[in-house]
């Protein structure tokens, strides 16, 4: 993500946005906005040319999704608890991502973490609730950013 598109100014502005939401927008019609704009701009975004996501927020797994991608991909458990991920409230988390490879291509692509699956969550339920991670998110992610965007369009929100 262009970092110019982040100073401090933007960042206020989303949080501000953030509260305009809260106390203007109706929980139902906002999911259907997220999901529309989720939909329009992941269609024709290409997020291996990105990967700020596993680049700057990493990885997050349970034990269940740990031992299915060992089995799948035949790696040794143990040395990745030891040597490369971090247990953590009963998750297993590293940042950045050390499944990333230098091409941007994802090692263990054929059995991801439901976690890697969703972000950034933008066309879940509950949007109002989790306008938080919306905004942090916008500074990761360049189609939350766009989301939030045409959201402030559509609210007439200045
Ligand atoms: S940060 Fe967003 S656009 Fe970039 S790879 Fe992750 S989900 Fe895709």
């Amino acid at each position: 993500m262009n970092s110019s598109m982040f100073d401090e100014r933007k960042i206020d502005q989303n949080y501000k946005f953030r509260r305009y939401l809260k106390e203007h927008a109706d929980e139902l019609e906002l999911d259907r906005q997220f999901k529309m704009l989720h939909e329009k701009y992941f269609k024709d975004f290409d997020c291996s040319k990105c990967r700020n996501c596993c680049k700057r927020l990493g990885v997050s797994m349970s034990e269940i999704e740990l031992d299915k991608i060992c089995k799948y991909y035949n790696l040794d458990k143990s040395n990745l608890i030891n040597n490369v991920l971090k247990e953590e409230y009963g998750e297993y988390i590293a940042s950045p991502c050390p499944f990333l490879n230098k091409d941007n291509s994802c090692k263990i692509e054929k059995c991801l973490p439901k976690s890697c699956i969703e972000y950034p969550y933008t066309n879940k339920s509950e949007r109002l609730y989790s306008l938080l991670g919306v905004v942090k998110n916008s500074e990761v992610c360049p189609v939350v950013y766009k989301i939030l965007e045409e959201l402030k369009t559509i609210y007439n929100f200045k």
